[in-house]
């Protein structure tokens, strides 16, 4: 951060200074130009100043001083999110940037945990992990290259092995949280201090819980225990393709119910296929839609045989046996497999959850949405794809892909119609954020935004955690 000097104009900058030191500390237009986005094309405030803490003290001293000065203070991770969560409402903004907090600070083998520092990216720690043998449950979404476990947890992602693992949450064992007064959080079986962190339920109520998904509004993130497993190497894969939607998404659930896969993804038709594996379905005329199954097991008999009922059930369900490219381009891409679809355009996303046996709810009326302003015609792709997640629901990743500027306006028209359909069919989006906000607040149980903002008033008194966000009853 050096190269580009500070203008000195932020209130803060000084005491700051005294707390980190002149490298990573900033407020010069030119660095915050590069943290006023995330990947997606919304924009709300400039932050004031950038600062990356390397250490838990760190981060309470900034917190303390922003409470002390009522200042707003934003976490963010790899800023990797699509619907403008780590991005500041509020002028003169702090913004925590995460990322220099990145070690595994301990791989707990007694109790299959490893508590890692909140600004670690997904693909860095998989790797290191799978170096010493292991594997994570939840093991980051696609965008994994960039995001942070921190982010993520802040967030509700869901992406690979959530068909058996469950979103990002369900894999959080336990929090180091730096709440608004400066003090450190540890919940879990942290609460004694002479236990290891094995176990996120024990003694007390669940206090991990109220700062999952809660996007950095009730405290900082600055470690987080995930559960690990021991490292499966046998894996087998099945592509499946069905004439109908509805034949494709009884065979999925029955799949997914069974939790006989580490990932199963279904592509809802043709076009969607085509936009991710041009040409996969030339020679299978009449294939609507299909799924990709990846069964991961420490044994080689079970892999194979998982793999074998996943089959039964497909053909079951008057499914064809399309071989295993999808699936193990899929899984052997891991977090490369989505960037490249950055050439098919801008990325209008849609993300949400909803029980499997909704995906054709959805997929009618987005179907009606796409012909209505013929998208096609226009040169705007989509991929609806659903993720399994553990159990019985689902990920509706339904994306448009606006391939130019002037196609821009079509596509949101578009997009802004899909986002209603989600929600009137039952949908609820993983992460909310300036993307989901305007329709997700106007909805919500009265009484759940009330208790939520009964606990922000105790934990958060000043409100400086990323103030504006869930801005429903401020
Ligand atoms: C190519 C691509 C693919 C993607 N695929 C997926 C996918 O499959 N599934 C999915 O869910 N998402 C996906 N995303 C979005 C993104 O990768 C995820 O949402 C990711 O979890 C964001 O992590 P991050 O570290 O970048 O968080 P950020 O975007 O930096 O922040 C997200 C939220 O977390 C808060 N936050 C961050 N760190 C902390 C902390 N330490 N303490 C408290 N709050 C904090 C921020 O304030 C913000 O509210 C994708 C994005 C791209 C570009």
């Amino acid at each position: 951060m050096t190269a580009v000097k500070s203008l000195g104009t932020h209130p803060l900058l000084d005491k700051i200074l005294s707390i980190v030191g002149e490298d990573r500390v900033n407020d010069n237009p030119v660095i915050i130009s590069s943290y006023t986005k995330d990947a997606s094309h919304l924009t709300a405030e400039r932050p004031g100043i950038i600062v990356m803490p390397e250490s838990v003290e760190e981060v309470q001293a900034i917190v303390k001083l922003c409470a002390e000065t009522k200042t707003p203070l934003v976490a963010a991770g790899g800023r990797n999110g699509i619907c403008g969560a780590c991005l500041p409402r509020r002028k003169g903004t702090v913004m925590l940037d995460m990322v220099k907090m990145d070690k595994i600070v301990i791989l707990d083998e007694d109790v299959m945990t490893v508590t890692v520092e909140a600004g670690l990216r997904w693909a860095e720690l998989i790797h290191r992990l799978d170096d010493k043998g292991y594997k994570l449950g939840f093991r980051g979404p696609y965008g994994g290259n960039v995001g942070t476990v921190g982010g993520s947890t802040s967030i509700n992602s869901i992406g690979y092995a959530a068909s058996k693992y469950g979103p990002s949450p369900e894999s959080t064992v336990s929090l180091e949280v730096v709440l608004a007064n400066g003090d450190v959080l540890q919940t879990g079986t942290g609460w004694n201090p002479d236990a290891q962190i094995f176990g996120r339920y024990s003694t007390y109520n669940d206090l991990t819980g109220i700062f999952l998904g809660d996007q950095g509004t009730l405290g900082v993130k600055t470690k987080v225990t995930l559960k690990i497993y021991p490292k499966a190497e046998f894996i087998t894969y099945g592509d499946f393709g069905f004439k109908t939607l509805e034949a494709a998404t009884a065979a999925f659930l029955r799949v997914q119910k069974r939790g006989l896969t580490e990932e199963l993804n279904l592509l809802a038709d043709r076009q969607s296929t085509d936009t991710f594996f041009p040409g996969f379905l030339d020679n299978h005329k009449e294939i609507h839609a299909m799924f990709a199954s990846i069964v991961q097991e420490t044994d080689e008999q079970l892999a194979n045989r998982k793999m074998e009922i996943v089959r039964e059930i497909a053909l079951e369900h008057g499914g064809k046996d399309l071989g295993n490219f999808a699936s193990q381009m899929h899984w052997g891409e891991l977090f490369n497999l989505v960037q490249p679809l950055y050439n098919n355009g801008f990325w209008l996303n849609t993300c949400h959850l909803r029980p499997i046996t909704r995906i054709p709810d959805i997929m009618k009326r987005a179907w009606e949405i796409f012909k209505k302003y013929e998208l096609l015609d226009n040169g705007i792709k989509w991929i609806a794809s659903c993720l399994g997640a553990e159990r019985a629901y689902a990920t509706g990743w339904i994306t448009l892909f606006p391939p130019s500027q002037d196609k821009m306006e079509l596509a949101e028209t578009a997009w802004n119609e899909l986002l209603d359909a989600i929600l009137d069919t039952g949908g609820c989006p993983y992460w909310n954020g300036l993307l989901w906000e305007n329709r997700t607040l106007p909805i919500t149980n009265k009484e759940f935004l009330e208790t939520y903002w009964k606990i922000k008033k105790a934990l958060d008194p000043d409100g400086i955690f990323a103030p504006g966000t869930f801005r429903g009853f401020e």
